[in-house]
């Protein structure tokens, strides 16, 4: 059923850099995976980054060559959409391609060729989980706000319409050290509306100790996003008990087990789900699921600067579960001046909304610009192995 596909990265410089505290990155550096089926071409996207989950663009790349297509397609069964998608979600991807992204992609892309194939929207691949009722809420869905590490949060909310500032419903703060960040929190509480929530992301760089000491200084605070270096379990459990600061885990959740671990030593107040790091759509899916069933609040993230097939997904998501404590949508309109999909990506930034995509599948499709900044690594036929292109 799988008659070719397509292994690419895409390079594609940002007009403008982003920054958080420990890296600033002014380009997307997406691994995108191409497969047709008979008549369809479905595409997925993963972001490998090596400062959440250790992977390169390279080792993401390999990984997918060393997965089989013919082996994967044997597993599916093609006959109607339900099947496919229930064969598809059963697939043990992370034994099947080495590493989340890589993952991600080769599953986007699967679950993008099917639903074009069958005529049917993402959002109704998310049956097959059998959500609970209380998950659904499907239509437009807030957006929070994110503050860069190098931009002042004072400037960022004054420079705001008055509307777009009553309309925040949360606002999502880079924070480096601990001083900064109680200054930063302070800054966004004087201007936002009581009912606006605040967080912020250490990204991992205060000490225990530090977190303890300021804990105080961070009241009203909606929840510090990954304070401790990574997987820090004890230590964060030790936060928590002691300051009963909320705590949600990025970079030290990518999976089930790390969310056992976090639940296990009390780590964790909250989790962030993001596609790529989570190894696609139905293992974030499914991590908000697990996560939310064990009394976590969920946040629905995004890997800055994603193409395409990721960030639509995740929109999927968004729109058609309600259970996100926030979303976040990304910038790809200002990072991306150029469309790099049509339709193109698109934010209200005036209600801080998304909306729904239309099917079939993500409902992206790439354009010129995007095909300008990809390069094609490697093809795959049903006649053997990936081969390498010129
Ligand atoms: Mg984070």
């Amino acid at each position: 059923m799988i008659r070719r596909v397509w292994l690419y990265t895409a390079n594609v410089p940002m007009a403008a850099a982003f920054d958080h505290a420990t890296r600033s990155r002014r380009g997307a550096e997406s691994l995108l995976v191409e497969v047709e089926l008979a008549g369809v071409r479905g595409w997925g996207e993963g972001a490998p980054r090596g400062y959440v989950t250790g992977e390169t663009l390279d080792g993401a790349a390999q990984a997918v060559r060393r997965c089989d297509p013919a082996a994967l397609a044997e597993r599916i069964d093609w006959r109607t959409f339900d099947s496919a998608v229930a064969s598809l979600a059963a697939l043990p991807l992370p034994e099947l391609v080495d590493g989340p992204s890589a993952a991600a992609a080769v599953e986007i892309a699967l679950l993008d060729a099917v639903c074009r194939h069958f005529d049917r929207p993402l959002a109704d691949v998310l049956r097959v989980l059998d959500p609970p009722r209380r998950v659904l809420r499907e239509g437009p869905t807030a957006v929070s706000l994110v503050i860069h590490l190098s931009r002042d949060v004072a400037s960022v909310l004054d420079a705001l319409p008055p509307g777009a500032l009553a309309a925040l419903r949360h606002v999502k703060i880079k924070v480096a050290d601990p001083a900064g960040a109680v200054r930063r929190l302070a800054q966004a509480r004087e201007r936002l509306p009581a009912d606006a929530r605040v967080s912020l992301d250490a990204n991992g760089t205060w000490s225990a100790a530090e977190a303890e000491r300021i804990a105080g200084e961070l009241a009203g605070v909606a929840w510090v996003e990954e304070p401790l270096p990574p997987r820090s379990w004890a230590e964060l459990g030790r936060l928590r008990r002691a300051t009963g600061l909320p705590v949600m885990l990025d970079e030290s959740c990518t999976g089930p087990d790390d969310l056992r671990t976090a639940a296990a030593s009390d780590a964790a107040s909250h989790i962030n789900v993001r596609l790529s790091k989570c190894g696609g759509f139905l293992a974030a899916a499914r991590l908000a699921l697990r996560a939310e069933a064990l009394g976590l609040g969920c946040q629905l993230g995004v890997h800055v600067a994603e193409v395409g097939p990721l960030w639509a997904a995740g929109r999927t998501l968004a729109t058609t579960w309600g259970m996100w404590q926030t979303v976040e949508a990304g910038r790809a309109d200002e990072w991306f001046p150029t469309p790099l999909t049509r339709p193109a990506f698109a934010v209200d930034r005036s209600l801080h909304r998304v909306g729904p995509l239309a099917g079939p599948g993500t409902g992206i499709e790439p354009t010129g610009e995007l095909l300008r900044h990809t390069r094609c690594l490697a093809t795959w036929e049903p006649d053997g192995e990936w081969r390498r292109s010129a």
